[in-house]
């Protein structure tokens, strides 16, 4: 049976640079960083030299880069880390309905300790008005967050207009507004520069890009105010205490060296063959839609809905061929609601549970799209036949 690797957004194989980069950290220098003996000066150069890299990657200073355990904990950190550093100043947030269950979710645990959170209309691509956050923002707002890009129908979010309004809105602010971003999605896959998008807290992981898991970034604008949620020794000048995880930071900084010079190549070729799969299959595929911006996307990313079938039934007939997908029907995520990303931009109950992600990497490959365009085709005519609702129709 043929494989073919369609889920890169779920996560993406590691670099065989960046193994060959952590592997001495795992065996020889293995010393603890926090240690003042050769061992630990070693590996605590090691990660100094990580921080430049993601620094660079970001246009960031290295004093701005906080090491993580995960996307997830940088998102947790960013939020709570601003709000219980600042709620004397006020205890309002702003972000929208299609962030990932990492930033959703720790706005619920806020919410329950009295924060008050807005979500920002989307339209049906996902995207966010900037100019609505002048509608929303009151006295007591100390965060905007928005994801730089959607995981699920890879919209690029205005993030660059979004900092423009609220640094406006600064000018007559004692309690000045934080931009935050959650850049999990992009970071590693179309230029980010911190800067040019004018943030104060953007989160990374590095296995989104060719790095390994369970490590990640926070970028923490200078003189941003955030407490730690993590106690205990000085790491990460005493921004994130645990022993670090030196092979993954040092992955992490690898993947991070290799994407600043890759990039360029890998976005052109993941948006042609992106473009080939998405007009072979609209060619072959009829009552078929795209969900997500048809420009302002990422180039990996193409997400479809497809009336009369089902998602799971979908994924599970092409796993069985060796394809792997995603999809934002119900079962895939273990919940019975389908993806709420789907349903804030409108989408019905049936578009959400008949929508399928695909999403390519740098070791796609056109036989592996044109596989997809030979396989993928039948299947849906098949499992059109047994559908009562395409019966209804036909
Ligand atoms: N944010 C976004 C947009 C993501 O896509 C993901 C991963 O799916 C995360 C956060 C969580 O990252 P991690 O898997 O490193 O915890």
């Amino acid at each position: 049976m043929e494989k073919a690797y369609f889920d890169y957004a779920a996560t993406t194989p590691t670099h065989p640079e960046v193994v060959t980069a952590m592997l001495p950290y795992f065996e020889e220098k293995f010393g603890n960083p926090s240690s003042i003996h050769g061992f630990g000066r070693e590996t605590k150069a090691a990660i100094q030299d990580a921080r430049l890299k993601v620094a660079d990657l970001l246009g960031a200073d290295q004093a701005e880069i906080v090491f993580t355990g995960s996307g997830t904990e940088s998102d947790n950190f960013a939020l709570e880390g601003v709000a219980f550093s600042r709620e004397k100043e006020g205890r309002h947030i702003i972000s929208t309905p299609i962030e990932h269950h990492a930033i959703l979710e720790t706005l619920k645990f806020l919410e329950k300790r009295g924060f008050k959170v807005t979500y920002l209309p989307v339209d049906q691509y996902g995207m966010v008005n900037p100019e609505d956050i002048k509608k929303y923002v009151n006295d007591e707002t100390i965060l905007v967050s928005v994801m730089h890009a959607n995981n699920e129908i890879g919209t690029i979010e205005p993030l660059a207009e979004i900092s423009k309004v609220i640094r406006e809105l600064n000018i007559n602010r004692e309690n000045r507004i934080y931009l935050h971003t959650d850049a999990v999605q992009t970071v590693g896959q179309i230029p980010v520069n911190v800067n040019e998008l004018g943030v104060d807290l953007l989160s990374l992981s590095a296995h989104k890009f060719y790095g390994p898991k369970g490590v990640g970034a926070l970028y923490i604008r200078k003189g941003t105010k955030l407490v730690s949620f993590m106690h205990g020794g000085e790491q990460e000048r005493g921004r994130r205490a645990s022993t670090e995880n030196v092979p993954g930071i040092v992955g992490l900084g690898k993947a991070c060296e290799i994407a600043k010079k890759e990039l360029p190549v890998w976005t052109t070729e993941l948006t042609r063959l992106r473009d080939k799969l998405k007009n072979g299959l609209f060619a072959k595929i009829s009552d078929i839609e795209l969900n997500g911006h048809p420009t302002l996307r990422l180039p990996k990313n193409l997400d479809v809905s497809i009336q009369y079938v089902e998602g799971e039934s979908m994924l599970l007939s092409l796993d069985m061929e060796g394809i792997a997908v995603s999809t934002g029907s119900a079962c895939s995520s273990g919940s019975l609601e389908p993806s709420h990303v789907m349903l804030a931009i409108g989408k019905t109950h049936e578009q959400a549970h008949g929508s399928i992600r695909f999403s390519l990497g740098r070791l796609t490959t056109e036989k592996e799209i044109d596989y997809v365009l030979e396989v993928f085709p039948p299947i849906v005519e098949r499992l059109r036949k047994m559908s009562p609702l395409y019966k209804g129709v036909k």
